[in-house]
């Protein structure tokens, strides 16, 4: 049976980018620029660029038998992702509708379509790209029940990772398995509630009572809190500093790493200095998945 470093269980959309003056009232028709496709999702983004670094790494995903779900995969094949977990068909490709103003800003429609449709019985037939791999991560963008059901079907030693984009309450048993939970200053502000505090140290220790193994909160520029449950051990990792261009997937990069560093053997803190690299060289090229480094670049920073 192949072995993977990590499957990745998730999302693939096709980010569909147009760049307008100004956003259209309702009924109005404005004209925008040349329409541009590129590969993302977060599913699909954290494969690739665990690939791109040189993990051995899988997709668990379902996109639609169409011209959107071939680009999604050929960008995963290029990226060196196994894709003989995709999936086809039940639904048109998910893809992100994204209008970009001359500020910078975007507005965004998403079509989960066939991300919708990655169900936990997809999840229980895929045992085999399951019990072999060191790492599974997970996210958001597909039904929480089919993240539910990963979490019942990982073989005992299977580590498993979750970032929890888009922020929503989680059950207790699926917070029980995360080891790390990572996510950001939005996501950890909405899971904790009210009682999030002002400082990363608070929201991690609130989260760590919450159930998750360990936390790793994200920080942007300022790099990321480790917090392990075991020691009770917060650590602070600063990220090099860099030029920032686009930080679209910079997270999706940072989570890829560090489960990818974990499934190696590598402890929290390690990994996470590591995945700081990773999320730094990410934002300083344009894109998503066009932004990922190799392991060359990575060194060179
Ligand atoms: P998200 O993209 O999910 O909001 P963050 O903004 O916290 O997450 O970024 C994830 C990681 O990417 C950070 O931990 C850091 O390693 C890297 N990163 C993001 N923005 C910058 C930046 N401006 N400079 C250096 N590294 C960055």
């Amino acid at each position: 049976m192949h072995s993977y470093d990590l499957l990745v269980v998730g999302s693939a959309n096709a980010d569909l980018v147009i760049g307008v003056e100004r956003r259209p009232a309702p009924g109005e028709t404005v004209l925008g620029s040349d329409l541009t496709v590129h590969p993302g999702g977060k599913g699909a983004n954290q494969a690739a660029a665990a690939a791109r670094l040189g993990a051995s790494t899988a997709l668990l995903a379902r996109v639609g038998d169409d011209a959107h779900g071939q680009l999604l995969l050929e960008a995963q094949r290029a990226a060196g992702v196994d894709t003989a977990g995709v999936l086809v068909g039940g639904a048109p490709t998910g893809v992100a509708l994204i209008t970009v103003d001359p500020s910078g800003d975007n507005s965004i429609v998403v079509s989960p379509g066939a991300n919708a449709r990655l169900t936990p019985d997809d999840i229980r037939a895929a045992g085999s790209l399951l019990a072999p791999a060191r790492v599974v991560s997970a996210q958001l963008e597909v039904p929480l029940d089919t993240v539910a059901e990963v979490v019942r079907t990982l073989p005992a030693g299977t580590r498993f990772v979750l970032n929890p984009s888009p922020p929503a309450p989680l059950p207790s048993e699926v917070l029980a398995a995360c080891d790390p939970l990572v996510l950001n200053e939005h996501e950890a502000r909405f899971i904790l509630g009210d009682s999030a505090g002002d400082a990363p140290e608070d929201w991690a220790r609130g989260l760590l009572a919450l159930g998750p193994r360990s936390v790793v909160v994200t920080l942007g520029a300022a790099g990321a809190l480790v917090a392990d449950g075991r020691t009770d051990a917060l650590v602070r990792v600063p990220s090099p500093k860099v030029e920032a261009v686009d930080t679209t997937g910079a997270g999706d990069a940072f989570t890829a790493a560090l489960a990818w560093r974990l499934g190696l053997g590598q402890d929290l803190a390690a990994a996470a200095a590591y995945a700081v690299r990773v999320g730094a060289a990410a934002v300083t090229r344009a894109g998503a998945q066009e932004s990922f480094p190799t392991a060359e670049e990575v060194s060179a920073l």
